[in-house]
């Protein structure tokens, strides 16, 4: 009952009623005073009349006679009836009856005429036999007093049925009038309301996000111009959202694409994106944490939470997750009423980190293998000058050990250009077929002179066939030199070394083996870094610059082949060179 419809119907009905019966009642009472006029009119001539011919007869004193002939003077067909009463309202004679009894009238309009005023009715009168009239007494005024009354009554029963018809048409017409408005009232609701339960139909499916919505136009009213903006309005909304939905996807590709990991979180430290990255980087499955939840779990800190809230900037801080070195910049980000919420970019900084720190080990590394060389000169020279230089036999011992200290140097430095220059990928091969048997053979050559200073033997088994591969024979040279020497210089004496050539797995091998001191197993992975030396006294002493492995390595990798070393502490080590077999066409 609430809807617009309903009230639409019962506004419309209810105004039709109050028309219908304001005009109805107007229409009554006009008839109604109309009629009472007309009768009223009638009977006062009638008892106007009568009162004269009274006042005559008591003048003429032919009043008994008189009355006689008044009696008789009526008529049963006559609409208007009369009486004459005496001043106490006995009848003396009527029209009604000529004979006695006569019927004894006592109503107000004859009292109101005994107190000497003309009365009319203003009332139906119903007599004792169920007849209805309307009266009206006139007074006979004879000697300055009322003296008779003159009652006339008029047969009102035509006059209050035609008012009491007149009254029924009325109703029924309101009846009717009210059935019909409420037809019209019903389809006149509908056709108004029905555009709008359809918009609002359309609406509430447009807020569950069907978002084709379009209501049908059928004017051009006000209703009309509300579908019309409504259509417009659910268009406007469908290529918004779509712009934004392709603008969230867009977003959201690339942060899943992202190589940075990136965490928002909202006000309340709840996290409201992240990317795959990120996870990856935090080590974790999912973003399962608050904000401070996650400084506290990461070790950074709720201290921070509380800087970042004073001072809304953009602050960096690096942690460790696992082996993982990571960067995170906190960024606030504000809304209108301030901070909003965090995010924060992850970058996963721990190849940086690890070059950085080599950087600076390996500055550390040349100034201290620069500095001991370079006080040993400088002392040896200052002593020299001190007097030393007098002595021919002990200038000569120092000189010689300032020879040997600059040739360090020298070749340290020859080193690290090597190095620089691989580094800078400057090194150009000068590659040539070489045959391995032939190629070992004559580095043993060169090398045996230091084995059996060392009293070591060092022996060769040649590949039962020639093992041709395609390299730069003087860096190769380079490698098989150091990885010889390295044999040498930490075996023991009697130590045997022993180098074999064998071809697997598309590569040409060559074997160094040893039966030295051997290399500890946390150390193998490392003796092919720059500087990196076991027993750093022990290298120095046997003029090692600890970049030998380093260059071996580089030199190698440049060959498309490795090095690798294979070692048991005490047992001795088993050096092995690959060098990747050459391609059919590369043998034209
Ligand atoms: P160095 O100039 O010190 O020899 P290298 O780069 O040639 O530098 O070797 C790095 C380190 O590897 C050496 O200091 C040594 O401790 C270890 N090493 C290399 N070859 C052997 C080997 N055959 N036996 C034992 N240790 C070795």
């Amino acid at each position: 009952m609430k809807t617009i419809k309903w009230k639409l119907i019962m506004m419309y009905l209810g105004l039709v009623f109050i028309v219908m019966i304001v005009s109805g009642s107007f229409i009554l009472l006009r008839l109604q005073t109309i009629e009472m006029d007309k009768a009223r009119n009638q009977l006062e001539v009638y008892a106007q009349k009568v009162s004269e011919q009274v006042v005559l007869l008591y003048e003429e004193d032919s009043f008994q006679s008189g009355l006689i002939q008044f009696a008789k003077s009526g008529s049963t067909t006559s609409q208007i009836q009369g009486s004459i009463l005496d001043r106490t309202g006995v009848t003396l004679a009527t029209t009604t009856t000529s004979k006695p009894p006569y019927p004894q009238y006592k109503n107000s309009v004859i009292i109101g005429a005994m107190s000497g005023t003309p009365t009319f009715s203003k009332n139906k009168i119903v007599d004792s036999s169920g007849s209805v009239f309307l009266g009206y007494a006139y007074p006979v005024i004879l000697n300055d007093e009322t003296t008779y009354v003159v009652y006339a009554q008029m047969d009102a029963t035509s006059i209050f049925d035609s008012i009491g018809q007149t009254r029924s048409t009325i109703f029924v017409s309101v009846g009717i009038a009210l059935i019909i408005s409420a037809i019209m009232g019903y389809i006149f609701a509908k056709t108004l309301t029905s555009p709008i339960v359809a918009l609002t139909g359309k609406a509430k499916e447009l807020a569950q996000g069907k978002l084709n919505q379009s209501v049908r136009v059928y004017s051009h009213d006000e209703i009309g111009q509300l579908s019309d903006s409504f259509n417009y309005m659910a268009r406007e909304l469908s290529r918004t959202v779509s712009d934004i939905t392709k603008e969230k996807s867009k977003f959201e590709i690339i942060l899943h694409n992202m190589t940075d990991g990136v965490i928002s979180f909202d006000l309340d430290g709840k996290v409201m994106h992240y990317n795959s990255a990120s996870l990856k980087m935090l080590d974790t499955d999912a973003a399962d944490f608050t904000f401070k939840e996650f400084l506290e779990r990461y070790g950074i800190g709720i201290g921070l939470y509380v800087e970042l809230m004073e001072t809304p900037l953009t602050k960096k801080v690096n942690f460790w997750v696992g082996k993982k070195y990571i960067t995170a910049a906190f960024s606030p980000y504000s809304g209108e009423g301030g901070i909003d919420g965090m995010v924060l970019v992850l970058q996963d900084n721990t190849e940086t980190k690890k070059l950085d720190d080599m950087r600076k080990e390996f500055v550390a590394n040349v100034s201290h293998e620069l500095r001991t060389p370079l006080t040993t000169v400088k002392s040896y020279t200052e002593t020299l000058l001190d007097g030393a230089m007098e002595d021919k036999e002990i200038a000569t011992d120092f000189l010689q050990i300032i020879n040997n200290e600059a040739d360090r140097m020298s070749f340290l430095v020859r080193d690290l250009l090597q190095l620089s220059r691989f580094d800078n990928k400057q090194i150009e091969l000068n590659v040539s077929e070489i045959e391995l048997n032939g190629f070992v053979e004559e580095n043993i050559r060169q090398s045996r002179i230091h084995a059996e200073n060392k009293k070591q033997t060092l022996s060769f088994t040649p590949y039962p066939k020639p093992l041709v591969i395609r390299a730069d024979k003087d860096r190769i040279t380079q490698v098989m030199n150091n990885v010889l020497t390295n044999a040498i210089k930490y075996s023991g004496e009697g130590a045997s070394i022993t180098v074999w050539l064998e071809e697997a797995e598309g590569f040409d091998k060559i074997y160094v083996k040893d039966t030295g001191m051997g290399i500890a197993k946390e150390d193998i992975g490392r003796i092919f870094e720059r500087f990196y030396r076991v027993d750093k006294a022990r290298s120095r002493a046997m003029g090692g610059t600890g970049l030998g492995l380093a260059i071996a390595k580089e030199i190698m990798e440049l060959h498309g082949g490795s090095i690798q070393a294979e070692s048991q502490l005490g047992q001795g080590t088993t050096m092995i060179l690959s060098f990747p077999v050459r391609k059919k066409r590369e043998k034209v």
